[in-house]
């Protein structure tokens, strides 16, 4: 279909960020257009069907003082969906697995001796209470742990997680997102057992509210779309061209992963062309299993074997329970690759094997028989390579091309990625644009603070 029209706002990716920038904009009365690329809208907050229920592609859940989902949610009406769990955390270590979320776990954590406890208890407190991320942007996380808290907790706790999060690029990552994360991380404690956060049926719940609202709102939803061209006559916005449509508007806001805008901005503005090439993206496997039984009890298990295909294993039936999935244990086995990695290579059938012949060695009695299906999900873009100074790389939301507007994960820094942060990130983009955001509540997430001056 060929369109020509205008809009006052076109936004082009219908992930999150896109979808809740052009429900705030429609909020306030703008007519707003969504382009996305694939054929359905959420990016990484796509779903599938599992035992007659949806579940995310990639686990997700959110925590308790996640102000802006919290606010979508009500807003959306839906948060009679919403709940809160108590979870367990879990590390994987030398053979064993140690339960690790409670400060009585912590104390009969036989891999530590009591000085580790201590240097491990007193410098993640620093970090979650009292360090300020815009002082510690060069100072490399895992140097900052082997002086502070120690080569043995370095190895056993941070080292792992780091890698599991990042893999290669973990020794680059700097103390400054640790800093947001662990502020997260402490955030959702209290008296030290953790409440995670989910929506009951998926975050397919809050897609479909979000689109329904939209599509109420006037606002027009094109998928199949991939954006070829952008419109641009004497260095202002005037439209765009994406699969057989042209669109025109003066401002437009670009949402996806940035790794894709180069050849879009290139002949209009070779400088912020070459700006939004530095930010490099890596990848992420998950590979679902639909199981008789139980992996562990744990909901979040960190393996700290640099041998294992996995970084960490997820078990989300041990946060919503199998009975929502006609009987169906379900564990996302996970890892985190760079695009020069083996992993990246192989196909579904070669990961599924590798990884699920590892899973012995987490628990001994483990059977392929135990298997019922097996799902694997892979991604190229699954979250930004936040590397020391980040904050100088990340490109001002606000481009030097008149009406062009940026706003995507790298906003997210020195914050952890999440859903929550992306509202963060879509109501600071609405203000940059001039549309006020003001009433979306503003918790405590460090989002959106870089790459957002006037
Ligand atoms: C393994 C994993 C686990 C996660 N766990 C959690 C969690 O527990 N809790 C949490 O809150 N968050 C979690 N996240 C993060 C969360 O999913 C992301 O922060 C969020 O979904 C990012 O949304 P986005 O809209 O910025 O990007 P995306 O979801 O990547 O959306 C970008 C969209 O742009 C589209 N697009 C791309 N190119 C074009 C083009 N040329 N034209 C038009 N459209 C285009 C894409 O198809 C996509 O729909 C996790 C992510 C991963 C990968």
């Amino acid at each position: 279909m060929s369109r020509s029209q205008k809009s006052d706002l076109i936004v082009i990716g219908g992930g999150i960020t896109g979808l809740a920038i052009a429900y705030i904009a429609a909020k306030k009365g703008k007519k707003v257009t969504v382009i996305e690329a694939s054929n359905s809208f959420g990016g990484l907050l796509n779903t599938f069907e599992v035992g007659g229920t949806q579940l995310e592609r990639y686990y997700h859940h959110f925590f308790t003082h996640d102000a802006e989902i919290n606010w979508m949610i009500r807003d959306l009406g839906i948060e009679d969906k919403l709940t809160y769990r108590k979870t367990k955390m879990g590390v994987y270590y030398q053979g064993k697995v140690y339960g690790f979320t409670t400060s009585k776990d912590l104390m009969s954590f036989t891999p530590f001796g009591w000085m580790d406890k201590l240097r491990f208890g007193l410098s993640g407190l620093y970090l979650g209470k009292k360090a300020d991320w815009r002082k510690n942007e060069s100072i490399p996380a895992l140097s900052w742990f082997k002086k502070y808290a120690g080569n043995r907790v370095t190895e056993v706790i941070w080292e792992p997680l780091l890698n599991m999060k990042f893999g290669k690029h973990a020794h680059e990552v700097p103390l400054s997102w640790m800093i947001g994360r662990m502020k997260q991380r402490m955030g959702s404690r209290k008296n030290g057992d953790e409440r995670l956060g989910y929506l009951n049926g998926s975050l397919k719940v809050l897609l479909d509210a979000l689109l329904s609202e939209l599509t109420k709102a006037g606002c027009e939803l094109i998928n199949n779309a991939p954006i070829n061209e952008l419109m641009i006559e004497d260095s202002e916005v005037k439209g765009i061209k994406a699969a057989s449509n042209e669109l025109h508007t003066e401002q437009v806001v670009f949402t996806f992963p940035s790794t894709y805008m180069k050849l879009l901005i290139e002949p209009h503005h070779q400088q912020l062309a070459k700006e939004v090439s530095r930010i490099k993206y890596f990848g992420a496997v998950c590979t679902v299993l639909e199981l008789k039984q139980s992996i562990t009890d744990t909901y979040w298990l960190n393996v700290a074997d640099k041998n294992a295909p996995f970084g960490g294993i997820i078990e989300h039936t041990n946060l919503i329970g199998p009975e929502h999935y006609n009987g169906n244990h379900l564990a996302y086995l996970s890892k985190y690759f760079d695009e020069d990695e083996p992993i990246a290579k192989m196909s579904d059938e070669e990961i599924e094997a590798k990884m699920t012949a590892w899973l012995p060695n987490i628990n001994p009695n483990f059977k392929p028989d135990w298997i019922n299906k097996v799902h694997v999900f892979k991604t190229k873009t699954a979250a930004t390579v936040c590397s020391l100074e980040f904050s100088r790389k990340v490109v001002n939301a606000k481009t030097p091309v008149k009406g062009l507007y940026i706003a995507n994960m790298m906003h997210i820094y020195p914050d952890e990625r999440s859903v929550n942060n992306s509202i963060r990130v879509a109501a600071e983009a609405c203000q940059a644009m001039g549309i006020d955001s003001t009433f979306v509540p503003k918790g405590a997430s460090l989002s959106g603070q870089i790459g957002f001056s006037k």
